[in-house]
């Protein structure tokens, strides 16, 4: 058995099954309608199908060439439960030692006595994984043998996989300290004792079989909260340790998501087998580096993983020749876990067969890296396949509705008064004359609980079982009991619900041109959630209006200001598989375009108030520091492109997800909305205090309760919470309303919650009264 590294590899494979297998039984599971052998055995199918599938494609069932990317929820707490690394809170969960299939769900879902452990962002991407907390006496110990028992499952099913862990540094970078940890501990001093355990880990995998194991560092592509100096020196004398570990595996060190930069050398110094770049989206290294790395393997990620488009194979072929040029020993893969993408083009159907041509999922992705793999010491060996690729990147660039003159014009004549609205002073004059509000306004962030009929009907209008007339019908109740049930609650601004939206970019993705969108496209965005993302593939715009009628029915039915609301520009791009040939500020400012039409319209209905929501605000901010002011130059002037077109009398709000906003505070402030609405109950009001040193001036909504959760919030907490809001912001700027919208929460929680919202106003409101 040979134990050099394939030429050709994956970083990994979409691991929720074709048809979401993974996420009906997992979920199945919780609800307590299978069992966990029942479980287990959707799981292993998964997994051998997976590897068979990936065999028939043409990766080699025994050379170590797939990864084992499985996880029945994400792969850092994989990692985590694998080196016993959990919380205090969580100790009990050990069961002899180990810890089961329950314990790891109880960590990620939590239970009715603790919190679960807290989730955020992967990189760039629309991934979600969960935060290790780690604290200067957590214990570690290998806590259960999932790792082994899955690479052995695959080769008594005649499978050699490449087992696949979080590298140390990563797993240590995205960790936080602990809650009981002292004031500056940082996971990181906790290395030496992680060490050992990835030693014993790596011997029983070898034990096992193993001929190779991925271990990832992809944090190594980002700023970190250690110097780039200190970063190098840990990371260097990390793997000379790892590598110095007398059984092992082979170890394969993988980095995607960005260049290493001057880590680059630090890694390829040490001992290390197999060393994977991101060239995608990194780029070539310089020839000194790559020197470095001297008889380690380098796995080129040439193949793009986290987009959907066919690849550029002259490119890609230009770049091997490149490398095979410095290196001794080369490899082809992708340039990230294929777990962005969604696995088949062929599965879908739908989509017009021109636009397929463009598009490479997880499936075509492999056969382009294998395609690519063919040309290493064979210099023609794809010509064919590249002219191919020539002339269908060509097809696709000259291809209707890729470039429209009529966008484009628009785009080219567009003044810096576009990008401007009167001074805030004015229009906040002319807008209290006209909206007339009490002094802390209430209001929601825009959807109201989605009930299973409301669903149904949806999918009934799309299936064609029942007619536009009668969906219409149907919304149109829906809209008209939120907005009596607004009405009732007494809340001052009221929105229509969006019923008719099943996602908030989907939405209008389904209603521009320019986008499509998928049929089977799922992506898995956090445990068992996924979202299809819709793909804009060609010039936007808007063909008629959008939202329109269902706002100016909602406002038809009250006296009271009905919201419009939008999905803002960086975030249909966040959440879309996004063009690849152009700039996203290019592309942001023609959905901004479209979306400056349609409140044109809403204007023209009488609307009173705009939202334009931008919750992937923040989700988009580049790993580098150097790249950060560029990007939240582009999306700023997005935003703004989309909304100055509003008159002084309209009031433009806008909502944004997420609590960490110190490094973006200056961009909201220069979104230059006329009222902002931002989570903010879990951090208990911090970003109010952030703001306030700011010196935001405009009116600013931090939310009031989490709508994460089912619990109902007390009238008294609320109150409390905004007892806080008004020591630090004049009472004149703020605004009241939970944290995002109501979509995911039943009717039951979420009338109790605003009743008891209305009710801390109203005290708050009697209180100030009293003070005056
Ligand atoms: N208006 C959207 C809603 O209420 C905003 C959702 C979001 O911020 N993610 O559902
Ligand atoms: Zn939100």
């Amino acid at each position: 058995m040979s134990h050099e590294f394939p030429t050709a590899t994956i970083n990994g494979y979409p691991r929720i099954g074709r048809r979401r297998e993974l996420k009906r039984a997992v979920e199945a599971y919780w609800d307590g309608t299978t069992d966990a052998p029942e479980l287990h055995r959707v799981a292993t199918q998964l997994r051998l199908d997976t590897y068979r599938h990936l065999v028939r494609r043409g990766l080699g069932p025994h050379d170590s060439s797939i990864p084992a990317t499985f996880s029945y929820y994400d792969q850092v707490l994989d990692t985590a439960v694998a080196l016993g690394a959990v919380p205090e809170r969580f100790s009990d969960l050990f069961d002899d030692g180990t810890l089961g299939l329950d314990a790891y769900f109880t960590l990620a879902r939590g239970d009715s006595k603790r919190a679960p452990l807290e989730m955020t962002k992967w990189f760039d991407s629309n991934y979600h994984y969960l935060v290790p907390e780690i604290g200067p006496a957590t214990p570690f110990r290998l806590a259960n043998r999932w790792i082994e028992d899955t690479f052995v499952e695959a080769l008594e099913s005649g499978f050699t996989t490449r087992p696949v862990l979080i590298g140390p540094v990563t797993f240590l970078l995205l960790s936080k300290a602990c809650s009981s940890a002292p004031e500056g501990f940082d996971p990181l001093e906790r290395l030496d004792d992680l060490l050992p355990l990835y030693g014993e880990l790596l011997e029983r995998l070898k034990t096992a079989g193993a001929q190779w194991v991925q271990l990832e560092e992809p944090a190594l592509t980002a700023d970190q909260r250690i110097s780039p100096e200190e970063l190098a020196t840990v990371t260097t004398s990390v793997y000379t340790r790892l590598a110095a570990c007398q059984q092992r595996p082979k170890l394969l060190v993988t980095t995607s998501y960005g260049s290493l930069g001057p880590l680059l050398p630090a890694l390829a110094g040490t001992a290390i087998d197999a060393l994977h770049l991101d060239i995608f989206k990194g780029g070539l290294p310089s020839t000194d580096d790559l020197a470095e790395l001297g008889e380690t393997v380098l796995v080129a990620g040439l193949v793009d993983g986290h987009n959907v488009w066919k690849a550029d194979l002259s490119l890609g072929a230009r770049r091997l020749a490149r490398l095979e040029a410095v290196t001794r020993n080369l490899s082809v893969s992708t340039s990230t876990s294929l777990q962005h993408v969604p696995h088949d083009v062929e599965d879908e159907s739908g989509l017009p067969p021109r636009l397929r041509t463009w598009l490479a999922f997880a499936d075509q992705k492999v056969d382009e890296t294998l395609t690519l793999a063919r040309l290493v010491g064979n210099p023609h060996a794809i010509d064919q396949e590249i002219n191919e690729s020539d002339r269908i990147l060509g097809e696709r660039s000259t291809a209707d509705g890729v470039r429209r003159t009529d966008v484009r014009a628009r785009i080219a004549a567009l003044a810096p008064a576009d990008f401007t609205r009167s001074p805030y002073p004015l229009r906040q004059l002319v807008q209290t004359k006209a909206l007339r509000l009490p002094l802390l306004p209430t209001t929601t962030i825009g959807s109201f609980p989605q009930t299973p009929a409301v669903r149904s009907a949806r999918a009934r209008v799309k299936n064609g079982r029942i007619a536009l007339s009668a969906y219409t019908a149907i919304m149109k109740e829906e809209i008209r009991s939120v907005i009596e049930l607004q009405d009732n609650l007494g809340l001052d601004v009221l929105v229509h619900g969006e019923p008719e939206r099943n996602d908030m970019v989907q939405y209008f993705a389904e209603n521009l041109d320019g986008f499509a969108v998928t049929e089977y496209g799922w992506v898995q965005s956090y445990g068992s959630r996924c979202t299809r993302p819709s793909i804009l593939w060609g010039d936007v715009h808007r063909p008629t209006p959008i939202t329109v009628e269902w706002t100016q029915y909602a406002q038809s039915l009250s006296t009271k200001p009905v919201k419009g609301m939008l999905t803002g520009p960086v975030t249909i791009l966040a959440w879309s598989f996004v063009r690849d040939d152009q700039s996203l500020d290019e592309t942001a400012r023609q959905v901004a375009l479209a979306l400056r039409d349609e409140i044109a319209d809403l204007e023209d209905v009488g609307t009173p108030i705009i939202q334009v929501d931008e919750p992937a605000l923040r989700e988009l901010l580049p790993l580098r520091e150097v790249d950060r002011a560029e990007y939240l130059d582009w999306s700023v002037k997005a935003f703004r492109l989309a909304t100055s077109g509003a008159g002084d009398r309209t009031q433009i709000h806008t909502h944004l997800c997420y609590s960490e906003f110190g490094q973006i505070i200056g961009a909201i402030d220069a979104l230059d909305a006329d009222v902002t609405s931002i989570e903010a109950a879990r951090s208990r009001m911090e970003v109010v205090a952030d703001l306030a040193a700011h010196g935001y001036g405009r009116g600013v909504g931090p939310g009031v309760y989490d709508i994460h959760s089912p619990r109902i919030p007390e009238a008294e907490e609320i109150a409390s919470l905004l007892e806080t809001a008004v020591q630090n912001l004049p009472e004149r700027q703020l605004w009241v309303n939970p944290d995002c919208g109501l979509k995911t929460r039943g009717y039951a929680e979420t009338t109790a919650s605003l009743a008891n919202l209305v009710e801390a106003v109203s005290q708050i409101r009697e209180r100030m009264g009293a003070s005056v």
